[in-house]
């Protein structure tokens, strides 16, 4: 993002119009106590920048940081709901191999396993490749010993905002979260898997916003 640099007075007459708006030229001038034609330079400059905007018989009034907030609140309000796609499940007797197949398969770079149909771990490519490189004979080695597992998965949930799930890819450093709903069986919690937000889905997303126009300035 361009910095833009004003000078002090124009930071001077940002101040006033965000204070006294809708402000006109006389007005600033008296309260900088100069004459109107030395503001004139900065007034064009502070419009055309975009900080400021001049209506006719009105005066000057302060729009700057407006679009980013209504950008911000609309990624904030966009749920994983929205975004999530079909999730690629194993169970967690599956082998290796068969697991290293079915990944290719759904052109996807992490499996979620399941254990009695619900959530029990997470297998991603650099697991595979740890375990194809350290000799084992993956023909044999079920997916659940090589899996992350429960209570280490980090899971997102339907109503949640796109903007945490994002959050949580870049915190924990990882591609995918499962989305799950919470069930209770037997006194105890289980997950089941809904679908997956992966940063594939966010820059979609990105993609898509940035296409966008902004017009909606009153949802800010
Ligand atoms: P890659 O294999 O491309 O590095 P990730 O960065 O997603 O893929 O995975 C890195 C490690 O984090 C792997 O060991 C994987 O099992 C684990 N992992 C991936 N997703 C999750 C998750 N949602 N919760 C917990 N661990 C995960």
């Amino acid at each position: 993002m361009i910095e833009i640099q004003y000078n002090d007075r124009q930071k001077r007459i940002i101040e006033i119009v965000k204070e006294h708006q809708p402000v006109t030229s006389e007005k600033i001038s008296k309260l900088l106590n100069v004459n109107r034609s030395t503001i004139r330079p900065d007034l064009s400059i502070l419009i055309m920048t975009g900080i400021l905007d001049a209506r006719p018989k009105v005066g000057y009034l302060y729009v700057g940081d407006q679009e980013d907030k209504v950008i911000a609140n609309h990624i904030r309000n966009v749920k994983v709901n929205d975004l999530k796609s079909m999730p690629v499940v194993v169970d967690e007797k599956t082998t290796v191999y068969d697991a290293i197949v079915f990944m290719f398969m759904k052109d996807v770079g992490t499996i979620y396993v399941t254990s009695n149909g619900y959530l029990s771990g997470v297998v991603s490519r650099k697991d595979f490749l740890k375990t194809a490189i350290g000799g084992n004979d993956i023909r044999k080695i079920p997916i659940n010993v090589i899996m992350t597992r429960m209570p280490n998965l980090i899971i997102a949930f339907s109503n949640e905002s796109i903007y945490e799930a994002a959050q949580r890819l870049i915190n924990c450093e990882i591609d995918s979260l499962p989305v799950v709903e919470r069930l209770l069986i037997d006194n105890s919690e289980v997950y089941k898997v809904v679908g997956r937000i992966s940063k594939t889905n966010i820059t979609k997303f990105f993609v898509e916003l940035g296409t966008k126009e902004f017009g909606g300035l009153e949802d800010a």
